[in-house]
């Protein structure tokens, strides 16, 4: 795979759909290793209690001694200490979840800068030190505290899209959340990428589906669509991304594919201009 070109700024992406199963883990954790693969220095941010996107990246996030998202929040360690090494690549890293963090949505509420604590922790000094070019944050299936954070921390959002029925619902819920964002707390924030997934080409379906999304959200969403496999569910069982356990996938290349296209897309990326 060719390298691609470090961003000026670092680029800080929000994987968002609050409707679960849609593939915002597996796409979070999938483009960070497919550009981690490309030469450059990701940060996964796991946001979810679940944890999905920790246990993807290798990450033994049940072990107690792992610092936390969770302890990133709410200022007991620093952004510094928080991070680990994934298994998934030497370019990689990520600020696992662990279950406490469950609780974070309900003791966020009460607490001082309840919507800005993720960005004020992403010191851009230690962003600079570890050449972290892109950093990605995989949401909970939930428009709460969480999910307000991580449109707070970040500047572009990327909406991945089942090929499904009702693939639309809650869009507009979410599409409203980022503007409500973008007014009060956020107005560099934007939507930059689409990503259609779990994809099956044997179905009328998902080809409505796909030219309903592309009518909708147009040149953003991504000329990669990602296949249904069968390959990209079972790498998270064996702790490994889909382009780690199996590199010849068709579900590796189309990953390796829309980061490139991700990549490349840097340079078009400013938010002025945009349609809300
Ligand atoms: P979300 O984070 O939105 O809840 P996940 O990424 O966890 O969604 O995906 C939901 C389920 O679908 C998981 O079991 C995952 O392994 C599986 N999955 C994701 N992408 C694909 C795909 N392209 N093909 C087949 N299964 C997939
Ligand atoms: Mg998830």
């Amino acid at each position: 795979s060719g390298h691609l070109p470090h961003p000026a700024d670092t680029r800080i992406i929000t994987v968002a759909n609050q409707k679960g199963g849609v593939g915002k883990t597996t796409t979070a954790v999938n483009i960070a290793a497919a550009l981690a693969l490309h030469g450059l220095g990701v940060l996964v941010i796991d946001l979810d209690p679940q944890g999905n996107a920790s246990t993807a990246l290798g990450i033994d996030h049940r072990n107690p001694d792992v610092a936390s998202v969770y302890e990133l929040l709410l200022g007991e360690v620093s952004l510094d200490e928080a991070i680990a090494q994934s298994t998934a690549h030497e370019n990689l890293l990520c600020v696992p979840a662990t279950l406490d963090l469950a609780g974070a949505e309900i003791e966020l509420v009460s607490m001082v800068a309840r919507e800005t604590r993720l960005r004020n922790a992403l010191d851009p000094e230690v962003i600079r030190r570890r050449g972290i070019d892109y950093v990605i944050i995989d949401c909970p299936p939930s428009l709460g505290l969480l999910t307000v954070n991580a449109m707070v921390a970040a500047k572009e959002v990327l909406i991945p899209i089942q090929c499904e029925y009702y693939a639309l619902e809650g869009v507009g819920q979410l599409l409203q959340n980022i503007e409500l964002v973008s007014a009060h707390l956020n107005r560099d924030l934007f939507v930059s990428t689409v990503l259609l997934t779990m994809y099956d080409g044997r179905t009328k379906l998902a080809d409505q589906v796909a030219e309903e999304v592309r009518r909708h959200f147009g040149d953003k969403v991504l000329t990669t669509v990602i296949p249904r496999s069968v390959k990209v569910s079972e790498a998270p069982g064996f702790g490994m991304t889909i382009i780690q356990y199996d590199p010849g996938s068709r579900g590796a290349m189309s990953y390796l594919d829309a980061g490139r296209e991700i990549g490349l897309r840097a340079a078009r990326t400013t938010g002025e201009g945009q349609p809300r």
